[in-house]
């Protein structure tokens, strides 16, 4: 009986559903089984004072290593998850992870600054965000000023209003907020100044496209805009000393990218932290 059940499955997906969808719901079966046996955890990418070379924070970023298949990347499953929903249970993860993390490196002494996590839409619109990010916090025994979270146009704009409401919550906290891959969704100037951001990342696409005079006129507009609304800029996706050069010219604050390091494992970090205590800052080395 159950075999005959599994044959009539399988003609089902091949009959009604196309492969896209096949892969979806593997992906959802991978997530599930991943989020039960605990291979979600969080590396982190330092970011760094573009003008002194010091890390001042890093972002906290989700990697889901199975056994059988290794790293499976935020790309695959992050869009699965959303749909799903599931991305709230991992995001959960995440915040909670990062808490621990970042609190044995502030005990050891090795670190002061923020970490930033990214919130997926889902996330953000959860009545009870404020509650459960307290939950975590208090739990993990981290101070809120530590915190950061990162959110898209695309989540704000769904629903303008009530996303000030919660970004004004978070605010109260301590917590800081960044506008994450600007540029690259929709969203009007109009609202970008009611929001209470404190930072606005730049997407990489546009870093990407220093090396043309267009490109560059067009990061110095969101760095001015950025500036205008007393927001710190962070460049992402940094890679060459020659973008860097030009948004130290741009007065851009804050750099992350390959340039720099990728993201890292804690333990990893953990020994970067060890280094730059010791070490010179690697970037105060490249002329101005
Ligand atoms: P994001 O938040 O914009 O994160 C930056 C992404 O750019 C990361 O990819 C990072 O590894 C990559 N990156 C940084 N510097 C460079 C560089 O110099 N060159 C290149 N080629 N790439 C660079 P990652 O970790 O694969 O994450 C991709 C996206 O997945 C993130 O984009 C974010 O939207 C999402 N994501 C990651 N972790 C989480 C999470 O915990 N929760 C949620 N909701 N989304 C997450
Ligand atoms: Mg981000
Ligand atoms: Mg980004
Ligand atoms: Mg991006």
């Amino acid at each position: 009986h159950a075999k005959n059940e599994g044959a009539n499955r399988y003609l089902f997906f091949n009959d009604s559903m196309n492969k896209l969808a096949v892969k979806r719901l593997q992906v959802e079966n991978l997530i599930r089984h991943g989020l039960k046996e605990d291979y979600f955890t969080v590396y982190y990418q330092p970011k760094m004072d573009i003008v002194t070379g010091q890390l001042v924070g890093m972002e906290a970023l989700v990697r889901f290593i199975t056994p059988k298949k290794g790293l499976i990347s935020p790309a695959a499953f992050i869009p699965v998850a959303e749909e799903t929903g599931q991305i709230l249970e991992i995001g959960e993860v995440v915040l909670q992870k990062t808490c621990e993390d970042v609190k044995r490196w502030i005990d050891m002494g090795l670190f002061h600054g923020r970490v930033a996590v990214n919130l997926s839409a889902k996330q953000f619109m959860l009545p009870f965000l404020c509650e459960q990010i307290d939950d975590i916090l208090r739990r993990s025994e981290l101070p809120s000023y530590h915190l950061e979270l990162e959110i898209t146009e695309g989540t704000v704009m769904q629903s303008p209003t009530l996303a000030i409401d919660t970004m004004k919550k978070l605010r109260a906290r301590g917590i800081h907020l960044a506008m994450d891959d600007f540029g690259t969704g929709y969203s009007s100037l109009a609202y970008l100044k009611q929001f209470p951001l404190n930072t606005l990342k730049i997407d990489k696409a546009f870093i990407d496209d220093m090396n043309t005079a267009r490109g560059r006129n067009m990061v110095d507009t969101i760095v001015t805009i950025a500036h205008n609304l007393n927001l710190t800029v962070v460049a992402e996706g940094v890679e060459h000393a020659e973008q860097l050069q030009q948004l130290k010219q741009l007065r851009c604050e804050i750099i992350q990218g390959y340039f720099y390091s990728k993201a890292l494992s804690a333990q990893e970090f953990g020994l970067f932290l060890k280094q730059q205590k010791q070490q010179k800052p690697k970037l105060a080395a490249v002329p101005a």
